[in-house]
């Protein structure tokens, strides 16, 4: 098959994922279809190909403030405000199923929005939203305060109440999209918040069909909202917002800073889910064959577009020959083709600039001394490919190894036995701290490195981590606060203490 063909593609999408595909899109306000108010679209592209296939809003700062009003609008009066955590709670179930019944259609449209292998979308993606869904449902009704014990032993009656934070913005990134967003809808509903969503300008067509299902599934207007547009201007909007009550981003450390600056302007709540550059260090006592397959999709799923990606490994010399070979071989044998084909292992880049952003790289890492061992650059002469490559003999001080790539490519640091116990200083030496992982079979330093290593999600044995009941988020300048689990719900409420004079 052409991937330069763009009707050949588009032949690989279900009939359910073409009349969404093709509909005119518009933003989701107060429960009602709009355009923006000044008329301005944004082009989407299918990174296979480099093709426009459809038109979204280009929402603004004035489509942003109608939002954020519906959504205040929802969240103090109403059927939501007044709505039993119960009934919330089933709402919530309901979308959780309506994004399981329509998981085929979602993962097509992912796949062809984004680039990535449409079995990922379906088994990764898709898959861990409607599991999310579900198990935030059930927190719905167990979100209790405390009574307290006071140390002043006042005749007072003391408790705490916990209660939905308010209006929520929350803007997300391309490489994750549906799922990006349902981790920052989901509690944010579950504790009884209103939302405007802002999805990424490059991915902006999941976010638009999760709101057609919380549409369907009966949620009141006004309690979700989504407007699409660029950063600069809707996202920006949102985040300066003076009515926002908090704002939650997952994306670049470099935007992240500037979500944080301006949150200044009323102080709102703001939880940050940053990049990542994320070490995995392999000892001589490893099982290899477990460890390679482990590495393998540390560092290319999603093309490396992971945020959790382990794009640095460090390998014990007495070992590195062995995991290398298994590595390139693997590499090697991942077939590359456009998302939307059902055998693709490895799609494109989600777009140019991304793809010129890797081969950048892979290029400085190259001129700074690294060694190419498989891969190397752009693939095909359509869309944004990049091979999955790896550099050996990659050091501390090189950028490749010190900045987010964002690329499926592996930056290898060998150790010696004598540096063992500096290595895991080695893997801390990075401004970030999201995931790390080892490889081992002796328990004890298993765990003993686990405690030493500085990131949010650790795997032993295993790379990617990740579970709706897990806590995810990071150290250092890989972000603020904890999604999923119990600590999501606490990023989308507040406490109330409450004294009662006896
Ligand atoms: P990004 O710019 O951080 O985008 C993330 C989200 O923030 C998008 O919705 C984006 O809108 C929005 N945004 C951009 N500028 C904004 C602003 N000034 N105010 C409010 N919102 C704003 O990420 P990117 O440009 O797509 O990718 C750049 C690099 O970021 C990647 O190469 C990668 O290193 C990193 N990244 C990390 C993650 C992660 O999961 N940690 C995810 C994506 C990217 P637009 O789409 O319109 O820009
Ligand atoms: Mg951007």
């Amino acid at each position: 098959m052409s991937v330069e063909n763009t009707n050949d593609l588009l032949a690989l999408l279900g009939p359910a994922a073409t009349a969404f595909v093709n509909k005119e899109h518009k933003l989701f306000i107060d429960g009602e279809w709009v355009s923006a108010v000044k008329g301005e679209t944004l082009d989407v592209i299918n990174p296979a190909n480099g093709e426009v296939f459809a038109r979204v809003p280009a929402g603004e700062s004035i489509d942003i403030d109608r939002a954020v009003k519906a959504a205040r609008r929802a969240f103090e009066q109403g059927a939501w405000a007044e709505m039993s955590p119960s009934a919330r709670g089933k709402l919530l179930w309901r979308l959780g199923d309506l994004v399981e019944k329509n998981a085929d259609e979602l993962a097509q449209i992912e796949a062809l929005d984004n680039g990535k292998p449409v079995n990922d979308a379906r088994w990764g993606d898709v898959a861990f939203s409607h599991e999310l869904l579900h198990y935030m449902a059930g927190w719905s009704t167990k979100i209790n305060g405390e009574t307290i014990s006071l140390v002043s032993g006042a005749p007072f009656h003391a408790y705490t109440l916990r209660t939905p934070v308010g209006v929520c913005g929350q803007i997300v990134p391309w490489n994750f999209s549906l799922m990006m967003a349902v981790w920052k809808v989901a509690p944010a509903l579950a504790a009884g918040c209103t939302i405007v969503l802002k999805p990424a300008e490059q991915t902006p067509l999941t976010a638009l069909r999760l709101a057609e299902l919380v549409e369907e599934a009966g949620f009141p207007a006004g309690v979700f909202n989504v407007v699409t547009g660029n950063g600069e201007t809707a996202g920006a909007a949102l985040a300066e917002h003076t009515d926002v009550d908090k704002i939650a981003f997952t994306g670049s450390t470099e935007v992240g800073r500037k979500i944080l600056a301006a949150a200044g302007t009323n102080l709102k709540k703001v939880s940050l889910e940053l990049g990542g550059k994320s070490p995995m260090i392999v000892y001589a006592d490893a099982d290899i064959d477990k460890a390679v397959s482990a590495i393998a999709s540390g560092i290319f799923y999603n093309m490396g577009q992971t945020c959790t990606a382990g794009t640095r490994l460090y390998l014990h010399n007495d070992v590195a020959d062995k995991v290398l070979e298994g590595l390139v071989s693997h590499a090697r044998a991942l077939k590359m083709g456009p998302g939307l084909d059902q055998e693709t292992q490895i799609g494109p880049l989600v777009s140019a600039e991304q793809k010129q952003r890797v081969c950048d790289y892979i290029a400085s890492g190259l001129a700074e001394g690294a060694t190419l061992l498989t891969g190397g650059g752009s693939w095909g002469t359509s869309g944004y490919f990049v091979e999955p490559t790896i550099l050996d003999n990659t050091h501390n001080d090189m950028r490749v190894v010190q900045e987010e790539i964002f690329g499926p490519v592996l930056c290898v640091i060998r150790f010696s036995e004598a540096e063992e116990e500096n290595v895991v200083i080695q893997a801390n030496n990075s401004i970030y701290g999201l995931a790390a992982s080892i490889f081992t079979q002796d328990i004890s330093r298993a765990h003993r490195v686990a405690k030493r290593l500085k990131a949010g999600t650790i795997g032993i044995n295993t790379h990617h981590v990740i579970d709706p009941a897990l806590p995810f988020g990071g150290f250092k300048q890989s972000g603020w606060g904890r999604e999923m689990g119990w600590e999501a719900i606490e990023l989308y409420t507040e406490l109330r203490s409450v004294g009662v004079a006896l």
